[in-house]
């Protein structure tokens, strides 16, 4: 067949080709469920849109100030609309997701409130964020403290020690919706909403935080749908669509969102400055296209976990559970298992696909740690790519693809590779 032929031509036998497809047979139901949920989400997001009036005003570039930049306050508006929040705060001006999570926790929480995590220990970055680990400017710094609650051993809300661990200080409480790169469940944007209306319950005027890093156009319904005050991510993960070259979102209450662009400008400026600098196309067209590159990235997760998971391997999420994030994890076992699979991804990448991935030693790891990625933004981890440090249980934490097919040619790629070394015979 001539696609077979396409395949080979990219270094894929025609044994991996047909054990892909064997696999990919027994997963039509579900890739159409995911279809089904982009097609809503596009709905969603064109409706936005058009709501909003969105024109080629909107692409023009803006420099200094940045007074009256009509792209950024529609790009904006177009966020707000998608969220089903009063406000959004969504510029180039924001870094990346640890930066607008800094920016809606330092703009909310004043010297002598209490910040509360009831789902463990947050996102590696946010430690030094907040203070667990110690850095100049912590959020402990300027006397805000920090409490979590562990989940219970099933991984499910420990209620009665959250109930205990909400009290007068308790000012804000931060949910991360993916796991990350521990081991614990990603949460349904379901479980999520339970959890808010729980915390509300004891403390009504408590704000809640969803850290929705990974989890966006993954269901019909986001966080902030469900009581979320803020919702907060990165724009080079799933809202950005693989377009945006840097940027971050905060989406939540008037009262919140203003709060979080006096912090990111100067109390008085607020959203009024902040020029675009020529990136409203890129910011714009990716969220457009953000329901579409979500639901591939989704189907190249489910894909690896069914292919690997047939294999022997252990996959977090294991094949067949259902989905709220675009990260999988797959326990290869074996540093040489590892840098096959790495080699595998960074060979099929449009970008640096002639580069070998290595595991090298990472500041902040006991570890080597191995990394593949040959994206055309740099870093961005909504684009095919994977990671990993090197020691038990070997896992590779895999994600992203911009367009499915891409994603199944890295797969396949991968099991290629673990072929080629003589790894998984199939
Ligand atoms: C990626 C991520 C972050 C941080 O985002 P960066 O853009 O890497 O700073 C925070 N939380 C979660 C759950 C993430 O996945």
């Amino acid at each position: 067949m001539k696609l077979n032929k396409m395949y080979q031509g990219l270094g894929i036998s025609p044994a991996v080709y047909e054990y892909g497809e064997a696999v990919l047979k027994d997963l039509r139901e579900r890739f159409d469920a995911i279809d089904q949920a982009a097609e809503y989400n596009q709905a969603k997001v064109l409706s936005a849109f058009q709501k909003n009036r969105v024109d080629a005003a909107c692409f023009a570039a803006t420099t200094g100030y940045g007074y009256n930049d009509v792209g950024r306050e529609k790009l904006e508006l177009v966020y707000a609309d998608v969220f089903h929040t009063e406000a959004a705060l969504v510029r180039p001006q924001i870094t990346c997701g640890t930066h607008a999570l800094t920016v809606a926790l330092s703009a909310n929480l004043l010297p002598g409130d209490e910040l509360l995590s009831p789902v463990g220990a947050p996102y590696d970055t946010l430690q030094e964020v907040i203070g667990i680990r110690p850095s100049p400017c912590s959020l402990a710094e300027y006397g805000v403290s920090y409490r979590q609650v562990e989940l219970l051993a099933d991984g499910t809300f420990d209620y009665e020690g959250i109930r205990a661990a909400i009290h007068e200080k308790t000012k804000l409480i931060t949910i991360q919706r993916s796991k990350g790169y521990a081991t614990r469940p990603t949460f349904s944007v379901a479980q999520i909403g339970e959890l808010i209306a729980f915390c509300k319950s004891v403390k009504p005027d408590v704000i809640c935080m969803v850290d929705n890093c990974y989890g966006e156009f993954i269901d019909t319904v986001e966080p902030s749908d469900v009581g979320a005050d803020m919702v907060v991510g990165s724009l080079i993960k799933n809202p950005g669509g693989g377009l945006a070259p840097i940027g971050g979102y905060i989406c939540g209450t008037k009262a919140c969102v203003d709060r979080c662009a006096y912090r990111l400008s100067a109390p008085g400026l607020g959203q009024e400055v902040g020029a675009n600098l020529g990136l409203m196309p890129a910011l714009f067209q990716g969220f457009f296209l953000a329901p579409t590159v979500s639901a591939g990235a989704l189907k190249g997760a489910i894909f690896a976990a069914n292919i690997y998971e047939r294999l022997g391997f252990r996959c977090v999420p294991n094949a067949t559970e259902p989905r709220h994030d675009i990260i999988q994890a797959v326990e290869l076992g074996s540093r040489e298992a590892m840098v096959a699979f790495c080699k595998g991804i960074q060979a099929a990448a449009p970008v640096d696909s002639y580069v070998t991935p290595e595991p090298w030693p990472m500041p902040g790891y006991d570890s080597d740690v191995i990394m593949a990625a040959g994206a055309f933004v740099q870093g961005s981890s909504i684009e095919l790519s994977a990671d990993g440090p090197i020691r038990e249980p070997y896992a590779i934490y895999f994600q992203g693809g911009l367009t499915w097919y891409h994603a199944k040619v890295g797969i396949l790629m991968s099991l290629q590779k673990m072929v080629e070394a003589g790894l998984v015979t199939l």
